[in-house]
């Protein structure tokens, strides 16, 4: 059984005051830690005043991170840095960082065996752009995100890493993927996992489905077999609908 994971991306938005009334509102009545993992993924700039008042059944997450431990990279935050202040999640290759940010799949993959070095779990985001899905290119640039996203990492260390499938063109726009196409990429990445790895470590990974994702549709994602929870941008924002989501998750 692999246990649901309903993570909010907060991304640019929320001030300390903000972000504060949203936990207050979600640490009691989110389920438990044992039903369903849930995280949010917060600004690098108060992920410290979130963990002291996280409850029991919240993780707090970063969503960006430098690969390596500190020096001359003004503006970036580290996995240790992540780490020092009891964040214990980290997004990784968010289609807005790879478009606006220039990340490459080779930064991703560095930041992704720096992030399971350091004891903090990796949620790697990757996703197809609007033309690769009509030109029947999908599985192509799924495969080749994954070949090199993933190169640094061991077997053993696999089963630490969650991957969310994001299509581009999906994310913030309020168009979602069908359910069909969701679980239909969501099982071709689970049997990637398996050829490249094995049976056993593609059984156990948790693949999420990301893209405009809300109350109202979260249900027709997560009963999918292959669908082990959902990144959510723009609903993740509101205490009563984030609360909704993981509700939905149990
Ligand atoms: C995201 O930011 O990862 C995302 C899926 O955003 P939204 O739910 O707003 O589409």
């Amino acid at each position: 059984m692999r246990k649901p994971i309903m993570a909010g991306n907060w991304k640019m938005n929320k001030t300390r005051d903000e972000a504060l009334q949203f936990i207050y509102a979600v640490n009691e009545a989110i389920p438990s830690i044992e039903q369903v993992e849930t995280v949010v993924f917060a600004p690098a700039i108060i992920l410290r005043d979130l963990v002291k008042r996280q409850g029991d059944n919240l993780r707090i997450g970063a969503q960006t991170c430098h690969y390596l431990e500190n020096g001359a990279f003004t503006g970036e935050i580290s996995p240790v840095m992540i780490k020092a202040v009891g964040a214990s999640y980290c997004l990784v290759g968010h289609s807005e960082r790879r478009e606006y940010y220039n990340e490459t799949d080779k930064d991703v993959a560095l930041k992704v065996a720096a992030l399971i070095n350091n004891g903090i779990t990796p949620i790697l985001c990757i996703g197809e752009t609007l033309e690769a899905r009509e030109t029947g290119k999908t599985e192509e640039v799924l495969r080749n995100q994954l070949h090199i996203d993933l190169e640094n990492v061991s077997i053993a260390d696999l089963e630490e890493v969650v991957i969310a499938y994001e299509p581009i063109w999906a994310i913030g726009t309020g168009k979602t993927a069908s359910p069909e196409i969701a679980e239909e990429t969501c099982k071709f990445i689970r049997e990637y996992i398996a050829q490249s790895y094995n049976k056993k470590v593609a059984d156990g990974i948790r693949i999420l489905y990301g893209g405009s994702v809300k109350p109202s549709n979260v249900n027709n994602f997560i009963k999918e077999p292959d669908i082990d929870g959902c990144l959510v941008g723009g609903a993740s924002l509101d205490p009563a609908s984030f609360i909704e989501l993981c509700n939905a998750c149990k």
